[in-house]
């Protein structure tokens, strides 16, 4: 199948207009920010101003249609905003585009009803509200969604819900929860036993235990406690049963925009390696001198050009319709793990000074780590990969289907 590659002028300069406003505004403000020039008060009104800014410039919710405040922007111009955004702490969250609250919308916009649409997407849309996705359990594994124990029990026009949640991306500050819990524990097959619902926060019965310390600090990924939570039966999203499909179709275009932002670290970090060779000199010549630096920089290069058109070829089979799993799984493992070793060579290149924190890049290792379990852990996605590799085999005496399609 033919890939064209030529971007329409429109999303041409979209692309410029985010890699200007980025460079000239969220960056410096955020370098400001970062060596401690503003209390919380002064961050907060710098992120308001700069989201302000992104509603002026027309940059407000790229991945929403026009109707809902967005710029209407299918997943193949999305990958280029995204990896613009990305290079930036905080570009992402400046274009009211960030996780988990675009893959929230996402889902919002495909399920819910019209009076749920007013009521939960509308305020996300207009950078009013907050919210979270509440899937993984600390006693069961979150790789296998069919597991969950948090039960929803209908009593008269309500569900009550109790269980235990943990690693909720945003609860802390959260104006509502897509919560996943089981409502047919008999259900034939499991992945049908669950069901989503939206919980309107803060609620009793819905208690944030602790906001978990990880490696990378505390990032409000939250431990939460649920018991007896009561809500409506209108709270229900999408039909009763199919919780776990709503989780996979929104994971699926949630997993690429993770890889999308990715990709702007991953360029960062290698230009900050190529930076750093080209100006420190051992042994007679410059590191960009000797072929083991260059080695580095052709490996980093050569995966970041892969990871790019994986996460390109994965966004346009989503726009043209055809079925994406596969390609969005190759993306999800080689992207999370591509960034961890250009990172991990970057601060290699950087010598002592990369252990330190005097640059961004341990923080970014740090934060690297997680992008090899969130969103599926990299042996699930091997394990998709795979699957699919034996059935299109067994089908087609041939894996072409399963490798792209392409060639
Ligand atoms: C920073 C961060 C943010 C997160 N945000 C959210 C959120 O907002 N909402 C939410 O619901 N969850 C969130 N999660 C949870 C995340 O989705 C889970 O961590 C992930 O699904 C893996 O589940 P688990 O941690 O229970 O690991 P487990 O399922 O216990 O798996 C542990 C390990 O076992 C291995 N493994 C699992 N299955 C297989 C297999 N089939 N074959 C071979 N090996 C296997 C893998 O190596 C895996 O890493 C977040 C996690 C992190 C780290």
């Amino acid at each position: 199948m033919p890939i064209d590659f030529t971007l329409s002028p429109e999303v041409e300069d979209v692309r410029r207009r985010v890699r200007a406003f980025m460079d000239e505004e969220v960056r410096p403000a955020e370098e400001k920010l970062r060596q401690g020039e503003a209390d919380r008060n002064g961050y907060v009104a710098a992120i308001g101003g700069l989201r302000k800014r992104a509603h002026e410039l027309g940059l407000w919710n790229p991945h929403l249609p026009i109707e809902w405040d967005g710029m209407g922007l299918g997943p193949v111009a999305m990958a280029f905003v995204s990896a613009e955004a990305g290079r930036t702490g905080m570009g992402p969250h400046i274009l009211n585009a960030q996780a988990p609250d675009e893959g929230n919308m996402h889902t919002l916009l495909h399920h819910a009803d019209d009076a749920q649409k007013e009521k939960y997407l509308r305020p996300l849309a207009e950078g009013r509200s907050r919210s979270c996705f509440a899937m993984t359990e600390p006693e069961v594994a979150g790789s296998d969604p069919t597991g969950i124990q948090t039960t929803a029990v209908k009593d008269g026009d309500d569900w009550v819900i109790n269980g235990h949640k943990w690693f909720i991306s945003g609860a802390k500050g959260a104006r509502f929860a897509i919560l996943i819990a089981r409502t047919d524990p008999e259900a034939d097959p499991p992945q049908a036993r669950n069901s989503a619902f939206l919980v309107d926060l803060p609620a009793a019965g819905w208690e944030l235990v602790r906001d978990i310390d990880t490696m990378a600090g505390q990032g409000n990924h939250c431990e939460i406690r649920i018991t007896d939570l009561r809500v409506p039966a209108a709270n229900m999203l999408g039909a009763r049963g199919h919780g776990h499909l709503l989780g996979q179709a929104r994971l699926g275009p949630a997993r690429l925009a993770h890889c999308m932002r990715w990709i702007g670290q991953a360029e960062i970090a290698l230009e900050m390696l190529v930076d750093r060779a080209l100006k420190r000199e051992a042994h007679g010549s410059l590191l960009a001198d000797k072929q083991a630096i260059q080695w580095m920089m052709a490996d980093s290069a050569m995966e970041l050009y892969t990871g790019k058109l994986m996460v390109l070829h994965a966004a346009y089979r989503i726009e043209q319709g055809l079925p994406f799993r596969q390609e969005v799984s190759f993306a999800k493992h080689h992207v999370a793990n591509m960034l961890w070793r250009i990172v991990d060579r970057a601060i290699q290149v950087h010598g002592a000074l990369g252990y330190s924190t005097d640059t961004p890049l341990e923080r970014m290792m740090r934060n690297a780590r997680s992008a090899r379990l969130v969103d599926g852990a990299d042996e699930v996605h091997q394990q998709t990969i795979a699957r699919n590799v034996i059935a299109a085999y067994r089908e087609h005496g041939s894996t072409r289907t399963a490798t792209g399609d392409l060639l």
